[in-house]
């Protein structure tokens, strides 16, 4: 079985999943499952509708008819008989959105984040997959969430793998184009929950490991992995070929293009994962695999923008040792921020983290009552993979560096624009 991956991008708008339609014609759809995510930015358009659920504001209603007005107008430049079984489903599954806002009771928001945010996946491959079968191909549309099951960590839930691996096992045909959903799964009573955002190509990665399958990919906007993001660097250059560790490093550091937990699972199994344009499916775009580390041979540069680079010191001058240095990391943890670098001396710890949750404030209160907290916000953060001084000079051209730090392969640098 081979596994594709189709992204938010892949399928924004009518022609973008003519064109899925068009690349399983190109490299066939025989023993295929698709794991397709919400169309174009869906889920931050949810995002929105849950703020306005929570701040109880009148803009509730106007933020839901964006989503439907979006997906209908795509069904409707798909299908041109309104009579179409889609447009009947598409709408049960708004009254079902719709009822869940007006029913709900829950305060928890992580758990109404994830019930109402799924909605995005459920529309997509719903659409879908009526697109493949008035095209004439034999589809199958799976609830991913009788597939992946998980704990009840809303938002960010953990994969339970021996359920999981049953499930699938014995509910996926082949022999017909199979199509789920990307980035859910359900809980022990059969609550919604996510894998975190971006976390489809997590699935694909779920979905290959217990199918044991022939390979993965993940079908882009760009050529393939790339040594650099192509929005921010001009002169980015395809490669051919990463090693699974090559590819946990760069994704780890943030290349946005693969999501971390992904490659994880497909190297326990060496399944190899392809990154390839849907623009040209023909293309060889990049493999993931067992060999060489990078071909060709290049530094890499990630960016992540939106950093907070927070400086702690003690207020004494007593040392900054493991006892201290584990109870901030508790903190973090607690606080949800997650950690892209770390730097301390005797008396200060330096860390560079990513405050998605927006609980710094509430984070600082208490720190504050220990140590002397100096912060900046909104810094970027390069990391360099196989850097040289030619590489560091681009990252640091023009900016001011806060922070750096060196090691045999990588090179972080904390910057702020002038
Ligand atoms: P999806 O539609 O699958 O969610 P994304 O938008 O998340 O796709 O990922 C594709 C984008 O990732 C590209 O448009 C590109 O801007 C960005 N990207 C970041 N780092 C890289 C990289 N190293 N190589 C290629 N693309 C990258
Ligand atoms: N739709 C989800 C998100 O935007 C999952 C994904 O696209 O991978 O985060
Ligand atoms: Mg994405």
């Amino acid at each position: 079985m081979r596994v594709f991956k189709f992204g938010g991008a892949s399928v924004k708008d009518a022609e973008g999943i003519k064109n899925v339609y068009d690349v399983l014609q190109k490299v066939g759809y025989e023993d295929v499952l698709l794991i397709v995510s919400a169309m174009g930015k869906t889920t931050n358009a949810l995002e929105l509708v849950i703020k306005n659920y929570f701040d109880k504001s009148p803009e509730l209603s106007s933020a839901v008819q964006e989503v439907k007005k979006y997906h209908n107008q795509i069904v409707m430049d798909l299908f041109e008989d309104e009579k179409n079984a889609v447009f009947a489903a598409v709408n049960s599954q708004f009254s079902d959105l719709e009822y869940f806002l007006a029913n709900n009771k829950s305060p928890n928001y992580n758990f109404v984040y994830d019930q109402i945010v799924s909605f995005g996946e459920l529309i997509s491959t719903t659409i879908l997959s009526h697109f493949m079968t008035f095209m004439g191909i034999q589809t199958q549309w799976l609830d991913v969430r009788n597939f992946i099951k998980t704990d009840a960590n809303y938002r960010d839930a953990e994969v339970d793998w021996e359920l999981t691996q049953k499930n699938i096992s014995k509910n996926i045909k082949s022999k017909i184009l199979n199509i789920t959903q990307g980035f859910l799964g359900s809980d022990e009573n059969n609550f919604t929950t996510t894998l975190g955002r971006e976390g489809s190509d997590y699935t694909a990665a779920i979905f290959a490991y217990c199918l044991n399958a022939e390979s993965v990919t993940i079908w882009k906007d760009v050529p393939g992995v790339m040594n650099a993001d192509p929005r921010y660097f001009e002169n980015a250059s395809l490669l051919n070929q990463i090693s699974y560790r090559e590819a946990i490093e760069l994704a780890f550091y943030g290349a946005s293009v693969i999501h971390p937990k992904t490659l994880q699972p497909l190297q326990k199994k060496e399944i190899p994962l392809y990154v390839k344009s849907f623009i040209n499916p023909l293309l060889k775009g990049t493999s993931v695999s067992k060999g060489v580390d990078l071909e060709p041979h290049l530094s890499c540069f990630i960016v992540k923008k939106n950093q907070l680079l927070i400086s702690l010191s003690s207020i004494d001058f007593s040392f900054i040792m493991e006892e201290n240095i584990s109870e901030i990391f508790a903190l973090f943890h607690r606080f949800k921020l997650k950690v892209n670098l770390i730097q301390n001396s005797a008396i200060s710890f330096s860390v560079c983290v990513e405050d998605k949750f927006n609980n710094f404030n509430e984070l600082n209160a208490i720190l504050s009552k220990k140590f002397k907290v100096d912060f900046e916000e909104n810094v970027t953060l390069y990391t360099i993979r196989h850097f040289n001084d030619t590489a560091a000079h681009t990252v640091e051209e023009n900016k001011v560096v806060l922070l750096k730090q060196v090691s045999r392969e990588t090179m972080q640098v904390v910057t702020k624009e002038i």
